[in-house]
């Protein structure tokens, strides 16, 4: 038995990471054999995939999800946790929805934005999903120009009813929060909130297993047949549907001619310390996430068991080889001094999808194959927003999918080739405007 499993299971398990070694309990899908049919077929078993099948599944859909590696191998299990009220490209969103929504724009956006954070919240309680979920984020400023961008979200919180959830803090009140005197202000929010992603990726699978759904790993699609009945193949397998949804991300390299130039990887690099102990409250007692302003960011928080989550930096080459510890130990030890010297347990490294204009891309690539990627390092609540808008669409309801599909994209030309170089040069003149901010 072993030698067959072994036989159709080929390469890639879990990338090394703290998420993959405090795994509440091991996937062990089957590869996809034969010939199956369903009414929706979903590529990519990440956040994306995994909650519009849960979306479908509760709709009464049959859903089938084909998963190249193991479910949230990709971003969605290796990510820093944070699910905030950021949708990405909120202001492109804004200037190009105005087109289809007129004045209605702002309250849309507004409240899309918090419209992740209830379906997780929600599913998390209803499936039972033990992904130590918690409350509380602080968005951090390390100068004036900063604490100006935090003002202006803080008064829109207060004028769209959500003071309970907000404060503005000056440096003494981040302070009283943060053991650092890294910052000049902050915005705390207490709506937003912190995970293990990867329990809740496998928490929500097991959740759309519960109600029918078949997920399939080790099972690379290779191809996607377009028509009337279209269908996905793996080297073993077929599953024929009414409809595809393509949520492989930045990962996939389907359907070139239509998505080549639209989405460019960046690889973010994370480490967790070894346990804190005490020294966990005296930094973060209030167990908070926290980011800061900067273009290019870094983020914190505890784990479970009292380690610091520190992530941060970028590398838009496409490619990954950097000593991630070395590279964020000193933005550690600049934010926490009474950390100099702190043993460092896990350390890796993942690719995120980048869009140009940040804007999230959903479309069709025929009339019943769908694709939806793109959130530019903001997925997690995110991904469960598309969740719900691909499952209504899909279902019928085009109202929020057809806003999205409407927007307009940059596709660069040679993507695979000019597409990282591009983002590279992107990102050094923003980080150069920020020095000026
Ligand atoms: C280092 C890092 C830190 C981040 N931190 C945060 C954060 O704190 N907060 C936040 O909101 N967001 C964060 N993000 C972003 C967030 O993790 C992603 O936007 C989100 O997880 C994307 O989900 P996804 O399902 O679309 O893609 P993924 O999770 O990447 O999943 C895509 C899946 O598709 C599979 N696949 C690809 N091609 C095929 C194929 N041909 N056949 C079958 N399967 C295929 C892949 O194996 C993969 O498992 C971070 C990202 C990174 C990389």
């Amino acid at each position: 038995m072993n030698a067959i499993n072994q036989a159709v299971k080929p390469a890639a398990e879990r990338a090394p990471s703290y998420y993959s070694a405090s795994l509440n309990y091991e996937t062990d899908y089957p590869t996809l054999q034969g010939s199956v049919t369903v009414d929706v077929a979903i590529i990519g078993g990440g956040f994306t995939g995994i909650a519009t099948a849960v979306e479908l599944a509760e709709r009464g859909l049959k859903v089938a999800v084909v998963e190249t590696n193991k479910v949230g191998w990709g971003a969605s299990g290796r990510n820093g946790g944070q699910v905030t009220g950021s949708l990405s490209g909120d202001e492109a969103m804004r200037k190009q929805m105005r087109n289809t929504l007129g004045e209605e724009v702002d309250d849309f956006i507004w409240h899309l934005r918090w419209r992740g954070h209830e379906i997780i919240k929600n599913r998390v309680a209803k499936y039972g999903i033990d992904c130590d979920l918690k409350h509380g984020h602080l968005h951090t400023a390390m100068k004036a120009s900063h604490m100006d961008e935090l003002k202006a979200t803080y008064d829109e919180a207060l004028r769209r009813g959500m003071g309970e959830d907000v404060s503005l803090l000056d440096a003494a009140g981040v302070r009283a929060q943060l053991g650092s005197d890294l910052y000049c202000g902050a915005l705390k929010n207490t709506r937003n909130m912190h995970l293990h992603p990867l329990n809740l990726c496998i928490g929500e699978a097991k959740a759309a297993e519960s109600l029918g759904a078949l997920i399939f790993e080790h099972s690379e699609v290779l191809d996607i047949v377009h028509g009337p009945r279209p269908a996905v193949v793996t080297t073993g397998g077929r599953i024929e549907a009414k409809q595809v949804l393509l949520a492989g991300d930045v990962y996939h390299k389907l359907e070139r001619r239509k998505l080549k130039g639209l989405i460019f990887p960046a690889m973010g690099g994370i480490v967790t310390t070894a346990p804190l102990g005490d020294m966990a409250k005296e930094i973060n007692p209030q167990d908070l996430a926290v980011y800061d302003c900067r273009f290019v960011l870094d983020y914190y928080r505890l784990t479970a068991d009292g380690r610091l989550l520190f992530g941060g930096g970028c590398n838009y080459s496409g490619r990954d080889s950097r000593d991630i510890a070395g590279e964020l130990r000193p933005c550690i030890e600049r934010t926490f001094p009474q950390l100099k010297g702190v043993q460092i347990d896990y350390q890796w490294s993942c690719a995120m999808g980048i869009v140009m204009n940040r804007i999230p891309q959903l479309g069709k690539l025929s009339s019943n194959v769908w694709y939806c990627q793109g959130y530019s390092g903001h997925g997690i609540a995110t991904t469960h927003i598309m969740g719900e808008i691909m499952a209504k669409a899909i279902t019928g309801d085009l109202e929020q999918y057809d806003t999205f599909a409407a927007c307009k994209h940059i596709k660069v030309p040679l993507g695979d080739q000019l597409g990282n170089p591009m983002l590279a040069a992107g990102m050094w003149y923003y980080q150069m405007l920020e020095k000026l901010r």
